[in-house]
């Protein structure tokens, strides 16, 4: 398989902070919502030539741990956004912006020959008053592909309330109050009662992995982490190529899309539920396997196995899809279709088909760089096996010389990345490039703005 680190997830970009409504004053928290939580289920629909946003149910949640500020802003376009409006006036009230697996299915050979249905749940501050509320899918081209509106009337009665599920809830480091702090949840798949101090164990790991890295590590004072436990019956995910089924809590199994690595979950009304009443706005699902595999999706889900020597290394990379919209600045060149068409700027803040570079890191560019900035010689081998052996000003080099080379997104053609080599680009490389150290401050910065 060419693919060195699994490609996760398709996001997008616009200038951060970017206001989606400019004509109304910015909303105030108290006067439109409760403190609690609205979930809303969907199930995303289609093939690839048509899709289609159904509303499955909706659900009164736990306390809201979401922003209380800019709640009018998107940090960025992703492929879907969520706007809860004033229905009277149009104003937008909350928005929110994510991709889907549903969305990166349907450029998989699958997606022409048959339709499929995948569950999508999403968070919004509980209205005091009737709201609109609108869900968009975009294509990798920026099109609306599908749309849903409806009314939520707070008062609805068929609005299902959560109560504790009684699943086993730690805090294991606390930061600020809810609306103050980003607060990361993690839970327990493919664990046995029997295993559940090791659950204890990995959680704390993940949370060093993640917070011992930059630009996390210096703003480890607005993350607050809590960990969530509930037994499944079997050990470790399903492993399909193997005929190996277990019962689990989230459903995990590899051979997602029939790519024999590929660890993920489609099981996102079980992972809500399981979550119950918790607050939280990022999940990591912790998955108990030794095997490598995982992913991370903009604003829906980071999946991580367990005990992979790279374990703390791939997970600070799917969090950096997840959490911060960065691409892969990986590159091969066997895809049939691109992902990033010529002409369309990406969202992601870490790649450009230089449609509309000024938005992206032309501000950083050292003077006089030229575009497309030639690479190393190292380039020509595989920098992945002699990493190790570089000296620490190579590898400085190579991860903080800001440029624009070719080669990122998937594509060796028409896609550019800032740096030649950064961790969302091989595991080796210990850390961010500027450009996604800057985007994911930024990003830090959008949620904690008080
Ligand atoms: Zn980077």
């Amino acid at each position: 398989m060419k693919k060195y680190i699994l490609p996760l997830i398709l996001s997008l970009a616009c200038a951060c902070g970017q206001k989606a409504v400019e004509s109304f004053p910015e909303p105030v928290f108290e006067e439109h919502f409760q403190d609690s939580t609205l979930r809303l289920d969907y199930v995303f629909c289609g093939d690839a030539r048509h899709q289609a946003i159904y509303l499955q149910g909706m659900c009164k949640t736990g306390p809201w741990a979401g922003r209380q500020k800019n709640l009018d802003r998107l940090p960025l376009k992703g492929n879907g956004q969520l706007v809860v409006k004033d229905p009277a006036t149009g104003a937008t009230l909350y928005a929110h912006s994510f991709s889907t697996l549903f969305q990166e299915w349907v450029g998989y050979p699958e997606a022409r020959q048959v339709q499929k249905a995948f569950e999508n749940c999403f968070q919004v501050p509980f209205p005091k008053d009737s709201v609109r509320i609108e869900v968009t899918l975009t294509d990798n081209r920026g099109r609306e592909s599908a749309r849903l509106s409806h009314i939520v009337d707070p008062a609805d009665i068929l609005i299902r309330q959560a109560r504790d599920n009684e699943a086993r809830c730690e805090i294991l480091s606390q930061e600020g109050s809810l609306p103050e702090s980003i607060d990361i949840v993690l839970l327990s798949e493919g664990y046995t009662s029997d295993q559940e101090d090791k659950f204890w164990a990995d959680a704390r790991r993940a949370q060093a992995a993640l917070t011992a890295h930059e630009p996390f590590a210096g703003r480890s004072d607005a993350f607050t982490f809590r960990a969530v436990f509930l037994p499944s019956k079997d050990s470790g995910p399903s492993i399909p190529h193997s005929g190996d089924w277990h019962r689990t809590l989230a459903d995990s199994h590899f051979d997602t899309f029939y790519s024999e690595r590929y660890l993920t979950s489609s099981a996102q009304q079980k992972i809500f539920d399981a979550l119950g009443i918790v607050p939280f706005e990022h999940i990591i699902v912790l998955v108990n396997t030794p095997v490598y595999g995982g992913g991370g999706i903009y604003n829906s889900l980071t999946i991580m196995g367990s005990d992979h020597p790279t374990f703390p290394q791939v997970l600070v990379h799917e969090f950096g899809h997840a959490f911060g919209g960065l691409g892969d600045e990986y590159f091969y060149d066997d895809m049939d279709q691109p992902v990033y068409p010529a002409g369309v700027e990406p969202w992601e803040p870490n790649l450009t088909t230089l449609t509309d570079f000024a938005s992206k890191w032309q501000d950083m560019l050292p003077e006089g760089t030229s575009i497309p900035t030639p690479v190393d010689s190292l380039e020509q081998r595989d920098v992945r096996k002699i990493w190790n052996t570089l000296a620490p000003e190579k590898k400085a080099l190579l991860n903080l010389t800001v440029g624009v080379f070719e080669g990122g997104g998937y594509q060796s053609k028409g896609v550019y990345r800032p740096v030649q080599e950064c961790r969302m680009k091989i595991n080796e490389c210990e850390d961010f490039c500027p450009v996604c150290t800057r985007a994911l401050e930024r990003m830090i910065d959008f949620y904690t703005s008080k």
